[in-house]
């Protein structure tokens, strides 16, 4: 694997980041947890417009469906630049990461043509509904049922968790579509208008003080037959897709996410007399180790892609990777900054307008969401060292 960039690589990178000189909107972290939810939502959904019509959106997609045609490494060089210029993230983070892919690599003519390209300019936000109360590990034993109507299906049913519930137009649904089947067999991947009449969305409340997520109920939501993403009843294959997408995907920014806090307690913590304490100093290498770790395993998930052309069960082992070592980090920060790094937004005490209450408490959703960390060692165990499967 060759780590250097080759000149096409550097061209690349060289225009992004005079672009980016150009647009990123200056001072927009600082107000960041200062502001509510829907209106940094609202701002994030401007700023990937402006990526958008910048030709920026979708590196990797494409260019049929209004991506840039780009490789997978531009597309990583693409984060980290974003990263390196303090850029905000783009608003529709599940629907550029995970499910576009997935219909492009499912869906009809007539499904790329009409959700492609509004994904990548932000006009149609996704969610993924996926997990329900018995379904979360287990995802195989949803019960959302989606019954056969003429050229429609009736949804019932509850999803949970659904990230983004609040913001979305549109939900990657897998339902039951196939009465009396178990498990992995009878499922269906739709693509559900949220405004559809019977969808019922819900916040739930986490201990970071918002609702990032949501319930979804479905009362006899009456869903197009053609909204059906790859073959009705082969749902279990397509939500496969999107979830080695999640895993490989979540780890790029969660790692340099990361490695921008360190940055900023290595800034904080070198002008203070605690440089010099040596459990400190421990505690900060190793964050610092940790990190690196992450960015070189994914490098390597990158190389397997492109080799293989999907995502492999290899992504778990980032996934466990950014996850756990996030938590440490966070841990740690709380340790060696003291009390005033668990003050939240609003307190003229904060440090960084309580960015590191915020993470550490966010972190803790980070080795369950795109599966837990028992689920991944679970993967790692059976696909890629070859252990008997569990039970
Ligand atoms: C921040 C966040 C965002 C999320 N966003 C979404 C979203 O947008 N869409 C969506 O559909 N879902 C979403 N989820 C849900 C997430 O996918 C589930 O929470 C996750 O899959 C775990 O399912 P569960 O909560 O039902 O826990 P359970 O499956 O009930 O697991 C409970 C515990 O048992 C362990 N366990 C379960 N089975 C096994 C096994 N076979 N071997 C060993 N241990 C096991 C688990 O590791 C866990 O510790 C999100 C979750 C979080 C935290």
């Amino acid at each position: 694997m060759d780590l250097h960039l080759s000149p096409d690589e550097r061209t690349f990178r060289d225009s992004l980041r005079s672009w980016l000189a150009a647009n990123v909107p200056a001072g927009w972290e600082a107000q960041r947890l200062e502001s509510t939810m829907e209106e940094r939502f609202t701002f994030l959904r401007q700023w990937q417009k402006r990526v958008f019509d910048g030709g920026w959106a979708g590196v990797a997609w494409p260019q049929a469906f209004g991506g840039r045609g780009a490789t997978l490494m531009e597309q990583v060089i693409f984060t980290q630049e974003m990263a390196r210029a303090g850029a905000p993230p783009l608003a529709n983070v599940l629907g550029l990461a995970i499910i576009g892919p997935t219909i492009i690599h499912f869906g009809t003519d007539a499904q790329k043509k009409r959700y492609l390209a509004n994904i990548l300019s932000g006009d149609e936000i996704w969610c993924q509904g996926f997990s329900e109360p018995n379904a979360g590990s287990d995802l195989a034993n949803l019960r959302t049922e989606a019954r056969r109507d003429g050229d429609h299906y009736i949804v019932n049913g509850q999803k949970v968790w659904t990230s983004y519930g609040w913001a979305a137009d549109w939900c990657a649904l897998v339902t039951r579509s196939e009465p009396g089947t178990q498990k992995h067999k009878g499922l269906s991947y739709m693509l559900v208008d949220m405004k559809s009449k019977g969808v019922e969305v819900r916040p739930l409340r986490q201990m970071t003080g918002e609702s990032e997520f949501t319930e979804l109920f479905f009362h006899d939501v009456r869903v197009p037959a053609d909204n059906v993403l790859g073959k009705p009843g082969d749902g279990w294959n397509v939500a496969l897709g999107t979830l080695a997408h999640e895993r490989a995907t979540l780890g790029v920014s969660a790692q340099i996410a990361i490695r921008r806090q360190i940055d900023r307690l290595i800034e904080i913590v070198g002008a203070q007399p605690q440089a010099k304490d040596p459990i400190v100093r421990q505690k900060v290498a190793q964050a610092y180790v940790e990190n690196e770790v992450v960015r070189l395993n994914h490098i390597r998930a990158v190389s397997k892609i492109m080799q293989t052309g999907a995502p492999g069960p290899e992504q778990s082992i980032l996934k466990i990777n950014w996850s756990e070592s996030n938590q440490r980090f966070q841990a740690a920060a709380q340790e060696i900054l003291g009390p005033y790094a668990q003050l939240t937004a609003g307190s003229s005490l904060a440090i960084d307008a309580g960015a590191f209450s915020y993470s550490y408490l966010r972190s803790r959703g980070n080795t369950i969401e795109a599966g837990t960390s028992e689920i991944q060692r679970n993967i790692v165990g059976q696909h890629v060292l070859g252990l008997p499967k569990s039970y």
